[in-house]
């Protein structure tokens, strides 16, 4: 039975590799932090991990866990509704809302669930979603899994997205969904605008915030933070996966009678296991971390602020960004592919991005800066990005 079905997954295998798009996966041994080992017994500087607090080694957040262990056991063996509620998942869950300002939270096993569960319980064919081309794979996913009729505007293009809001005014109820930085390039979403969009056309707002909270506005706490909307977005997702610690879980939070109606019918909530006491209570020890002190953030802010401008200086061209992700720009496809080779070699680990990931001619090298990262990290990594780009003819 599987023999034509394997010589067509070998094929098409086949394929992915001729055409250079076979993931291959670096094994790290060590844990994941600045400085890290690999495999091959190299140790390396990383700059691609989404580890912008650098909270992934944390020892408040281990001994969090560690002792969550020991106090509230391994494994829930349970969805939230039957019997895989903890005091440990109410508690992350409320102050998760507290550092957002919104009214209420439900926890997911991840964002990816988290947006793929979001809109089918609260929209029907009556309804309309409009997303923004760029958004996240599971945003699309969790669009395809409901019933509304589906506009999308071009990223970030707010004249597009008005023409999108007026075609959508037959419709019952209409949602704007958009990711709070755009991963690749490291914009932000220009959340006044579309709140202000929003209001003319009577629509909701949704913002993922994965890769914006922890690390964009004042204090960290996102695009709404930063434009000033918070407690004004109708609905937020994010990760624990990315600032938050890195390990797993996700979260929607945002309007009571939205999170509660996704309480009572969301398919990821109620299908599928509650996260582990260990990492909900290491989820706790962060938001009581980040109420403490601002200084994790401050500290990311600064080095972000510090590494592109050496960049800038050194003759880089860098798409502008208000996150911690920085784009160093190539244009060519094998030349980032070298450049991030010949980087490794020199110790720093980064991760070349070519189309169909990022447009045609748009190839680029993306750097990720973590408030665990040094300053001597950063003047190593810039000193290497000069070499290479020197050697490369990409610097005069
Ligand atoms: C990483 C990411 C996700 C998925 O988060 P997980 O918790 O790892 O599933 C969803 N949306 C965006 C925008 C992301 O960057």
């Amino acid at each position: 039975m599987y023999g034509k079905i394997k010589e067509h997954l070998r094929a098409e295998l086949e394929a992915i590799e001729d055409a250079g798009l076979y993931k291959k996966e670096r094994i790290i041994t060590s844990s994941q932090k600045a400085d890290i080992k690999i495999n091959t017994g190299q140790k390396v500087l990383n700059f691609c991990a989404n580890n912008y607090l650098g909270l992934s080694n944390h020892p408040r957040l281990i001994q969090a866990a560690k002792d969550a262990l020991d106090s509230h056991g391994y494994g829930m063996s349970s969805v939230r509704f039957i019997c895989g509620t903890q005091d440990l998942h109410q508690e992350l869950e409320k102050r998760i809302a507290d550092y957002f300002g919104t009214e209420d939270t439900i926890l997911y096993a991840a964002a990816f669930d988290a947006n793929g569960g979001v809109f089918e319980p609260i929209l029907t064919s009556e309804d309309a979603i409009i997303s923004d081309t760029l958004n996240h794979a599971s945003i699309i996913d969790g669009v395809r899994l409901c019933k509304a009729n589906r506009l999308r505007y071009e990223s970030a293009d707010m004249e597009d997205l008005e023409y999108q809001l007026k075609v959508a005014q037959k419709y019952r109820f209409r949602i704007i969904v958009t990711d709070g930085v755009f991963s690749m390039d490291g914009h932000v979403a220009p959340l006044d605008k579309i709140y202000e969009l929003a209001e003319k056309y009577d629509a909701m707002v949704m913002v993922d915030e994965c890769h914006s909270a922890g690390v964009v506005g004042k204090t960290g706490k996102g695009v709404s933070e930063l434009f000033n909307l918070r407690g004004k977005v109708d609905i937020i997702t994010g990760t624990l996966g990315k600032a938050f610690g890195g390990a797993i879980g996700g979260f929607t939070t945002g309007r009571k009678e939205i999170i509660d109606m996704l309480r009572q019918r969301s398919r990821p909530y109620l299908f599928s296991n509650s996260i582990p006491p260990a990492v909900a209570a290491a989820g706790i020890e962060v938001f009581k971390m980040l109420k403490e002190s601002n200084d994790l953030h401050d500290k990311l802010v600064e080095n972000t602020k510090y590494f592109k401008q050496k960049m800038l200086d050194a003759g880089f061209d860098i798409k502008p960004s208000k996150s911690a992700i920085l784009a160093v720009m190539l244009y060519d496809a094998k030349l980032s592919q070298e450049f991030a080779a010949k980087l490794l070699e020199e110790g720093i680990y980064v991760i070349g991005f070519y189309y169909p990931v990022v447009p045609k001619e748009q190839a680029r090298i993306r750097v990720q800066i973590s408030a665990g990262h040094e300053k001597e990290h950063l003047d190593k990594a810039v000193a290497a990005f000069t070499k290479i780009g020197k050697e490369l003819g990409v610097l005069k």
